[in-house]
């Protein structure tokens, strides 16, 4: 039999559940991966993520020709490329591994189709999570809604199933042992960045490196400091995460080792703390895609559908407001820097997502959707399901514990979680010469302290966009439409 491994967003070739189950399922096995052009059509030119991918498929091209065969790679809608190659090599069965974003399960469900239409299967396997959209309920046999109960329940099936096992936790798929199985196909063409539109970044615009080889240096540099994980992850001045996210956007990293390593840390008395810590953001990822898929509905809506009662600011104020924080220029030193970040990285520290997301909803009033949409666009490792969950989460619409006022406070959190200012120097050295007291909120400075400093604000810097303790009150009234109707 014939099979064909579809590959989307698990760019690697060990550990692969779907690419281990059709080398084991068929005896002549081909490889594809489709840019797809429906997708790429929406994205920016100059975009890192999609060359992370490119950079991602030739690195799997050449392991899988060490293999014995070679990746096909096309540039197309994949709904109609996908059955027309399987026609042409006449495949019995396609896998992939699955995916969990409404669009996604829409597009899969059409090619599957197709491909009945010729007696070809669909098979789909687990890989990009650790359980299943299904495998971690309440005792009530319902998908959970806090993260919490969902966490305990997903540890203690982790220990049940992974009990009697002394030195790994999941064991990677062997996909080596059915290599004989790989078909010999020869195409060796790959469309190129620039023949589907995109403009090729320097190293230096980059930032970042995919495929495989990078996402291991990574994982093995963050092991070496995991011990400390549990704090230094909070401060962004710091090396604290991982920084692997966009490794497990794209699968260039299994997850399934990720948690091995985690657990093989938990157990050395050194790195408990720490790992464990990091297991927990795990289980969050976990969390997340188990939601967006028991919950499409919160693509564009509030997970709980009271908050979509609130009014939010509109019009050509709103508009520059978000503008200003786009560009980060709010005022708010820890906010601006933020978003530079994002804006000349693609990547945002976690604390400081919570903060500018939080900044946006609840210091300027804009609607929640404002901010994912553009983040969307920037972050490298943008997932639908964490970045939703994370914008609901900042927003108090979705599933979260935590009432609706608790409200961030941009100063307090500069002052605690980058308190030598470290950080916003990195990104506003225009305020290099403020103090570690000072450089929270330089307009409270005096008109001599400025001078001194030769910083005049409205020039150099913005003048704060608005008042937090006046923007506090104003959310709190905003928000005050929920208790009514709830
Ligand atoms: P580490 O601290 O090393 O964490 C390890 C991994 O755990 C991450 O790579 C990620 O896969 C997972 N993880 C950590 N925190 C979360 C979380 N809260 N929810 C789900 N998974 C988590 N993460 C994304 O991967 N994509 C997004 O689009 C995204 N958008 C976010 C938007 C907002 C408003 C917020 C508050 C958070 C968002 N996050 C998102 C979660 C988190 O900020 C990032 O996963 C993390 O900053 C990535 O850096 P890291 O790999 O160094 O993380």
């Amino acid at each position: 039999t014939k099979s064909l491994v579809w590959f989307r967003r698990d760019l690697r070739h060990f550990d692969n559940a779907a690419l281990y189950q059709a080398l084991k399922q068929s005896n002549s096995c081909y490889c594809v991966f489709i840019f797809d052009k429906v997708i790429l059509q929406g994205l920016p030119k100059r975009d890192r993520r999609v060359q992370f991918i490119h950079q991602s498929i030739q690195e799997l091209r050449a392991e899988l020709q060490a293999l014995g065969t070679h990746l096909i790679v096309r540039y197309g809608d994949p709904v109609e490329e996908i059955p027309r190659l399987a026609a042409e090599l006449q495949i019995n069965a396609v896998f992939v591994n699955r995916d969990y974003e409404p669009a996604a399960i829409q597009r899969d469900h059409t090619v599957q189709q197709h491909l009945l239409s010729f007696n070809c299967d669909f098979i789909d396997c687990k890989d990009q999570v650790i359980f299943d959209k299904d495998e971690v309920l309440s005792l009530a046999g319902k998908p959970f809604s806090v993260f919490t109960p969902y966490k305990n329940a997903w540890l203690k099936k982790l220990a049940s199933e992974t009990e009697g096992e002394a030195d790994f936790y999941f064991k990677p798929y062997p996909v080596k042992k059915y290599a004989g199985h790989f078909a010999p196909h020869t195409e060796t063409t790959m469309p190129s960045l620039a023949s589907m539109g995109f403009e090729e970044l320097s190293e230096q615009d980059l930032k970042l490196h995919g495929g495989m080889s990078a996402g291991a240096a990574l994982l093995e540099d963050f092991l070496e400091r995991i011990d400390h994980y549990g704090h230094a992850r909070d401060f962004p001045a710091i090396k604290g995460p991982s920084y692997l996210s966009v490794h497990l956007r794209f699968g260039t990293v299994s997850i399934r080792y990720l948690v091995s390593q985690a657990m093989r840390q938990i157990r050395t008395a050194n790195a408990m703390e720490g790992a464990s810590v990091w297991l927990s953001e795990l289980v969050w990822r976990d969390f997340y895609f188990m939601i967006l898929y028991h919950n499409p509905r919160v693509v564009g809506h509030a997970y709980k559908p009271e908050y979509d009662a609130i009014q939010w600011e509109s019009g050509s104020s709103a508009q520059e407001l978000f503008q200003a924080w786009c560009d980060g220029k709010t005022g708010y030193p820890l906010v601006d820097a933020a978003m530079l970040q994002l804006n000349q990285t693609g990547y945002m520290h976690n604390r400081l997502r919570m903060v500018v997301a939080s900044f946006l909803v609840k210091d300027l009033g804009i609607d929640w959707r404002w901010g994912e949409a553009y983040f969307a666009l920037h972050l490298n490792d943008f997932d639908l399901s964490a970045n939703n969950g994370g914008w609901q989460w900042a927003a108090s619409t979705g599933c979260d514990a935590q009432p609706y006022f608790r409200i961030f406070n941009p100063i307090t959190q500069s002052e605690k979680f980058d308190s030598e200012g470290k950080f916003i120097r990195r990104y506003l050295p225009q305020l290099a010469k403020l103090n570690a007291k000072q450089i929270h909120a330089p307009w409270k400075l005096s008109p001599i302290e400025l001078a001194a400093m030769n910083l005049q604000l409205g020039r150099d810097y913005p003048y704060p966009i608005v008042a937090h303790d006046v923007a506090r009150l104003r959310t709190l009234e905003r928000y005050s439409v929920v208790k009514k109707i709830s």
